[in-house]
């Protein structure tokens, strides 16, 4: 298929188009290359899904928080995608959402779309592939885009940057585990879910999220919040009940921050972000080629042997690489 009838099915909202797109963009293909950016500059630019990052560390429900949630939205008439950032696949060669079983119902819904997080590829890699992946989703008129993260590392600041809401999926849990949210994405949050809060486990998620909505209140005020934001609440998954609540309070903060101006400019800041970090990672790319290691393993192997020095070294490395890269 060409670029053009890529384009047109994609935009017409074909799913079989959008997954071919974005093999497309996670390609190192040089060719491959060409094609998704023609394909992603041809793209309109008028189309914006809300897009929502989900973070929550491994077992406190995301998979089946996704499926409710999502199928909620369906319901609704709403055109759902569900991408992830996984920075452990480059690890272990899996992925998360690997295993669509776990979201059986949302996976069969043909108004939405799952995408397994693409595997082998450094944190820089994945922001990009994901942030192209979530245009195409955008560009093929998806209403709203889920971005599954697994609380680790940068992921969550890769989410942040590629997203409008972001929400912290939390297991409940006694007051010692509240210490164990780092700072950082407590401050991240807009929302923050308190999950399973059904059966047995009603009475601690209560507990849990207060807790957190007494942690949030003395975070410092951000501008881009309205009244009472960030916000903590009680949800399940497994029940689907609060799904509606959360997803009010996510419309709610949308439309304050549009009409505020906050969303254009964090869409304006983000951009700018990615352009930063793109030609950061350029920058670096020469390293990570087998030249750029076998620099370094050759000058490692005389400054080592105080054959020269560390500066004179790597002023060589860098002439050679810009040389090479040029
Ligand atoms: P993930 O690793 O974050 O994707 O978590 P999963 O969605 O796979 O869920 C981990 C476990 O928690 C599974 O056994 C789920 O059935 C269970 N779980 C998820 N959501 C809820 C919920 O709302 N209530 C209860 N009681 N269990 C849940």
């Amino acid at each position: 298929m060409n670029t053009e009838d890529l384009k047109s099915r994609l935009v017409a909202g074909e799913r079989r188009a959008l997954a071919r797109a974005i093999t497309l963009v996670e390609s190192g293909r040089a060719d491959h290359r060409a094609q998704a950016l023609d394909l992603l500059e041809a793209l309109p630019k008028d189309r914006q899904a809300v897009r929502i990052a989900l973070s929550g560390t491994p077992g406190v429900g995301k998979s089946t928080f996704i499926e409710s949630f999502g199928s909620m939205l369906t319901e609704r008439g709403l055109r759902v995608a569900v991408l992830a950032i996984d920075p452990s696949s480059a690890r272990t060669g899996g992925s998360i959402l690997g295993d669509k079983t776990r979201m059986d119902r949302l996976a069969r819904d043909p108004n939405a779309f799952i995408r397994p997080s693409p595997s082998q590829s450094h944190l820089g890699g994945v922001g990009r592939r994901t942030r192209e992946a979530v245009s195409l989703c955008e560009a093929a008129g998806f209403d709203v885009v889920l971005i599954e993260t697994v609380g680790v590392g940068q992921s969550e600041t890769v989410a942040a940057q590629l997203s409008d809401v972001f929400v912290l999926l939390l297991a409940p849990a006694g007051g010692d585990e509240l210490q164990g949210v780092k700072r950082g994405i407590m401050e991240m949050a807009d929302l923050i879910l308190v999950n399973k809060a059904d059966g047995d486990l009603k009475p601690v998620a209560m507990r849990t999220c207060a807790d957190y909505a007494g942690a949030l209140r003395l975070l410092r005020k951000r501008p881009q919040d309205p009244q009472d934001y960030p916000q903590a609440m009680m949800v399940s998954a497994l029940d689907q009940s609060g799904l509606e609540t959360a997803w009010d309070a996510m419309q709610t903060l949308v439309a304050w921050r549009r009409s505020e101006g906050h969303w254009d400019h964090a869409r304006a800041a983000q951009a700018r972000y990615w352009l930063a970090e793109d030609v950061r990672q350029g920058l670096l790319a020469p390293l990570d080629s087998p030249e750029g290691r076998r620099l370094l393993d050759e000058m490692g192997a005389r400054v080592a042997a105080a054959q020269t020095t560390p500066t004179a070294a790597a002023q060589l490395v860098l002439a050679q690489l810009h040389g090479s890269a040029t």
